[in-house]
């Protein structure tokens, strides 16, 4: 449980993370909560040789009105997220990660540039079409996320960029229900699934199902979201759509769970998060 010898660094502007990142190479890694990196690095799964520690960057941190959606600061905690209810589906899906203690520390900043298929928000936000700001040498690029998780750990980022904010759609404009599959409180997602539901006149005008832990990287699972679109909003239509929730999925086989049960999973909560959705 201890960390290999690392050095340690404090920035206080995108900028001077930036510098340092480019300055310390490859073995080079920011520091935001710290709930997955240390974790790894006590592990010794990872080694940076530099942590580049950007928690007290000003501006980073808080939730704005931006363009008839939300911008969220890369540094927002979980707990800041849980509490805001105008956020909808982000909410719930931070309320449900983990214990207070890492909702207190943990950023959706750091959850998304993590990558890890088994965390809620990154599902969450590739369901609501989010977008990502990054800044590098360069400057600032967009990262719709849709293109950002690459692989298991891997995603759009490059390793002298800074993910600075991520930018939704208001959620509040969709009904939604989340379901986390969970063997022990407090844990993990064996399989998450985050479904958003727009409804007129009793036919389902939009929609779109995230899931989380069925793959290398967090799925939009169309095959449902094709099956729904344009038709009823009804209990039958929701058990046949989820039907096809696993179409085209790997998910990985651990000690919780063989891929096929996860398969079964993410059918039963695709069913359950659209019911919820629709409050039927
Ligand atoms: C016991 C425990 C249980 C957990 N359970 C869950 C759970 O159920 N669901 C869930 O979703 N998560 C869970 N987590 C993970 C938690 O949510 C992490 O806090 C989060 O995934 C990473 O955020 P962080 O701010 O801690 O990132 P850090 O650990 O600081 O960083 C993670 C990675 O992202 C990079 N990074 C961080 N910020 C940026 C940035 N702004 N730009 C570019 N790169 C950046 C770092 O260099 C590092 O590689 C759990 C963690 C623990 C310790």
């Amino acid at each position: 449980m201890i960390p290999p010898e690392f050095d340690y660094t404090r920035v206080s502007s995108v900028d001077e993370a930036v510098k340092a990142l480019g300055e310390g190479g490859e073995d080079a890694k920011l520091l935001a909560g710290g709930h997955s990196l240390l974790p790894l690095m006590k592990l010794r799964l990872a080694a940076p040789s530099l942590l580049i520690d950007i928690g007290r960057v000003e501006g980073l941190r808080g939730i704005e009105r931006s363009n008839g959606g939300f911008k969220i600061g890369a540094l927002t905690r979980h707990a800041d997220l849980q509490t805001a209810d105008e956020l909808g589906v982000i909410a719930k899906a931070a309320g449900l990660i983990a214990d207070q203690q890492v909702r207190n520390r943990g950023t959706i900043g750091g959850s998304l540039a993590h990558g890890d298929p088994a965390s809620d928000l990154p599902g969450v936000v590739l369901a609501l079409d989010g977008e990502l700001s990054a800044t590098g040498p360069n400057g600032e690029r967009t990262i719709p996320a849709a293109d950002m998780f690459q692989d298991y750990l891997t995603t759009a980022l490059e390793p002298d960029e800074v993910l600075t904010s991520i930018t939704v759609p208001d959620p509040g404009e969709w009904s939604f229900g989340y379901e986390k599959f969970i063997r022990r409180a407090e844990d993990w997602a064996m399989v998450g699934v985050a479904a958003l539901l727009k409804v007129e006149d009793g036919s389902v005008s939009d929609v779109r199902v995230g899931l989380t832990h069925m793959g290398s990287t967090p799925l939009r699972a169309t095959a449902v979201e094709d099956a729904l679109r344009g038709g009823s909003a009804d209990r039958e239509a929701f058990a046949a759509a989820a039907e096809h929730a696993a179409d085209g999925t790997e998910p990985p086989g651990d000690l919780n769970a063989t891929a096929e049960y996860k398969q079964h999973l993410a059918r039963v909560l695709t069913r359950r998060a659209l019911s919820t959705a629709a409050g039927i």
